[in-house]
């Protein structure tokens, strides 16, 4: 374990949250640096001791059956594992009881939930990490999803190409290619343009190379990517790497996290700054989920 992991995981409070880092990823941390961008999304911080903020954010804890969680209409989404690659200090699931809600012992309820829903058309991979999943569990998965023509589109909202590159490695590969009926998304989730590298370039490559789409959300992170600059850089970064900007999220006021939020008023003056110095299709979409709306709110 290299001197720094050590330091971190040793010495920090975590604050119920465990810190876990990539140890790949933790050697690009600027340790000299109080403001690194990195070490101020995945280090605690004693703000998380403050007792502001919400459990459940989104008011998801009441709606998820057997890992199923319905918002919108035509798409289901469902927490394949409560595992990540990394966890997020800002993570509005960090209090999520993923115990008991893991798809893998529900995919039965699945597909009976799926047949019984004809209208959608598109499943969602989340958790946690679903990449984080074996690939013969998620063999499991498409397998169950095999089964029904209602099916077309199947995405994955993961940080791990970014986050653990080395994970997209030849089998997944194969893998995604024993599937080639659907259309597949992969949501990559970065922040800064420092989490962009040559290695989770060439993993961008692989997943391109397969005709995935690939699409990126950040979530607004006070100190961390709230400037015109940081922002347009980043844009420009994912641009490179293949990615185009799809959101902009509104940070969720999840308890412990609270001290990342950034005014929305700021939020949207940083949107009209970022349309003059940036092509439309880089500029992500800046939204809210607002729990029981029937879609996304564009702020
Ligand atoms: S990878 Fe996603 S689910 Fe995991 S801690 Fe980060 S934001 Fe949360």
């Amino acid at each position: 374990m290299s001197e720094l992991k050590e330091k971190w995981q040793q010495k920090t409070e975590d604050y119920g949250f465990k810190v876990k880092i990539p140890s790949d990823l933790l050697s690009t941390f600027d340790e000299h640096n109080p403001n690194d961008p990195l070490t101020k999304q995945f280090i605690p911080s004693i703000d998380e001791s403050k007792g502001d903020g919400l459990i459940d954010p989104l008011q998801e804890h009441d709606i998820i059956h057997g890992g199923i969680i319905q918002k919108y209409k035509h798409r289901v989404l469902i927490t394949t594992t409560g595992a990540c690659a990394i966890h997020c200090r800002y993570c509005f699931r960090r209090h999520f009881p993923y115990e008991g809600n893991s798809i893998l012992k529900h995919l039965d309820q699945l597909i009976q939930y799926l047949s019984d829903h004809p209208d959608i058309n598109e499943v969602i991979l989340s958790g946690g990490d679903p990449l984080m999943l074996k690939n013969h569990h998620l063999k499991k998965i498409f397998d169950a999803l095999q089964s029904l023509k209602t099916i077309n589109i199947v995405r994955f909202h993961t940080r791990i190409p970014t986050v653990l590159p080395k994970r997209i490695d030849y089998a997944f590969k194969q893998l995604i290619k024993e599937y080639n009926q659907w259309h597949w998304v992969i949501v990559t989730h970065v922040n800064h343009a420092n989490e962009l590298n040559d290695q989770n370039k060439l993993a961008i490559d692989t997943l391109k190379s397969l005709g995935i789409t690939m699409l990126n959300q950040s979530v607004l992170l006070k100190d961390i990517n709230d400037t015109v600059d940081t922002l347009q850089t980043l844009s420009l970064k994912l641009f490179n790497h293949g990615i185009l900007p799809y959101y902009l999220h509104q940070f969720d006021p999840v308890k412990g996290a609270m001290h990342f939020e950034v005014p929305m008023s700021k939020g949207r003056h940083l949107i009209k700054e970022l349309q003059t110095v940036l092509p439309g299709y880089l500029v992500p979409k800046y939204v809210q989920e607002q729990p029981g709306q029937p879609n996304k709110t564009i702020l």
